[in-house]
């Protein structure tokens, strides 16, 4: 049983019956998955919700599966962090860190759409999925699939960093190379879908594989003690995350869980590929596509499949959005790493330095709470940080030789001091 009602077309409203399907028949617009929010009321509520498993099959009701949960029984759920450190060096009160670097089994926000479009996969029953990916995506269809017993295909741009390849290889899927950047490797795939009658989680099986994003949102709202942050950054690539946290938001809100304190969605690109962050700052209400050009491979989407809705949502949200170049992206890694003891990829590096750009610019007050999405692990994109730091020193295992090193490297490493930003009030606690 499942509060499912339709494939419902996000422009005409048309609805279709649940089945493999992206676009309307009418207007091709994108179809999402439409639910009976009347009779949830005083079925889904904190409490059922909380009886649920630690995993983001705990918000199974507001999922798009008839079943029981098939794969991903132990993604989601990943911690919310109360960033104190990184909070007093920016110079902002309230700020929280939802880490889905730690996301199981692969380590990125991906474990949780592929959770919720492998089981619908499961439930169609198909055999074969697959996924055009940027290399997160292909390690958890890889992993998902290899746990599930299903055969796996991942289609990647040829030249990913060596890490995105490896972890994905070592899953034992199906890996083919594209000549080309990701909107070509992703325009294939759409052929192949309809060629192969495959389940290609991003391409034919897009509205359930979306969905599976919206737990993110739940957790962070639940995880604050059921309520909202009042600004949510959060990066974009094909602009599935972003959207999909604001509909979390408001399903919500509908459902009366949370309070309504108008959440802002603020959007973060990598300045080398920022076509919905560019649309924003010009007021244009479609994007330009681009050519990417930039360390944040994982978000390096220049022609977004839903960056429509994600202009849409921000400005709807009365959020606004930020771009950071590589220098900027790399400095952030290392600002969280050394604040708090997370190690993010580029693309969790470009949503902190976007945000030290919105609260500099005045965008986000610095007195109000602040949510940042950190999607990925750094452990995956080792090479990015290749060169950022200074020798150490290689002694043998003698005391006279550590204490003749040991000043020295006192002098290559401070002590983190505080480098506050311009203009920003004294630090609270
Ligand atoms: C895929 C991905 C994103 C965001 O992608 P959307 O397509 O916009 O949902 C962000 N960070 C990482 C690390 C990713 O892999
Ligand atoms: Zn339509």
């Amino acid at each position: 049983m499942s509060f499912v009602k339709a494939l419902r077309c996000k422009e005409c409203g048309a609805e279709y019956p649940i089945e493999p399907r992206t676009i309307c028949d009418n207007d091709f617009g994108p179809v999402e998955v439409a639910y009976d929010y009347d009779a949830m009321q005083g079925k889904v509520t904190r409490r059922s919700i909380e009886a649920g498993p630690r995993s983001l099959w705990r918000y199974r009701d507001l999922l798009p599966i008839e079943g029981e949960p098939r794969v991903g029984l132990n993604s989601g759920f990943t911690p919310l962090i109360r960033a104190d450190n990184l909070a007093r060096e920016l110079g902002v009160q309230e700020l929280y860190i939802k880490d889905d670097s730690a996301n199981y089994p692969t380590f990125s926000y991906k474990d949780r759409v592929v959770s919720v479009a492998l089981t619908k996969a499961m439930e169609f029953g198909f055999d074969t999925v697959g996924c055009a990916s940027t290399g997160n995506l292909a390690h958890s269809v890889s992993a998902h699939a290899a746990a599930a017993g299903l055969r796996a295909f991942v289609m990647i741009p040829h030249d990913l960093e060596e890490g995105k390849i490896v972890g994905s290889l070592v899953f034992g899927p199906r890996m083919v190379k594209i000549k080309g950047n990701y909107d070509d490797v992703n325009r294939l795939c759409s052929q192949i879908a309809d060629k192969y009658n495959w389940a290609i989680v991003n391409v034919n099986l897009r509205p359930f594989y979306t969905e599976g994003a919206k737990t993110h949102g739940f957790e962070i709202a639940e995880q604050l003690g059921w309520r909202l942050p009042r600004h949510t950054v959060v990066p974009v690539a094909g602009g599935t995350l972003l959207p999909k946290v604001y509909k979390a938001y408001r399903e919500l809100i509908t459902l009366g869980l949370v309070q309504d304190n108008h959440p802002a969605m603020y959007a973060a690109q990598a300045a080398g590929c920022n076509p919905v962050v560019a649309a924003l700052e010009e007021g244009a209400d479609l994007f330009k596509p681009q050519k990417p050009n930039t360390i944040a491979k994982s978000i390096a989407i220049g022609n977004p499949a839903d960056g429509y809705y994600v202009i849409k949502d921000v400005r709807q949200s009365g959020g606004y959005g930020a771009s950071a170049d590589d220098n900027q992206i790399i400095d952030a890694i290392k600002l969280l790493a050394r604040t708090e003891g997370i190690f993010t990829e580029p693309a969790g590096g470009t949503t902190l330095a976007c945000a030290i750009k919105l609260i500099e610019s005045g965008r986000i007050p610095r007195n109000e709470s602040i949510c940042l999405s950190i999607t990925g692990n750094g452990m995956k994109t080792l090479e990015v940080m290749q060169g950022q730091f200074a020798q150490s020193p290689t002694i043998n295992a003698k005391l006279a030789e550590f204490d003749r090193v040991v000043g020295q490297i006192a002098e290559m490493a401070p002590t983190p001091r505080s480098r506050r930003l311009a203009g920003a009030p004294d630090p609270i606690g």
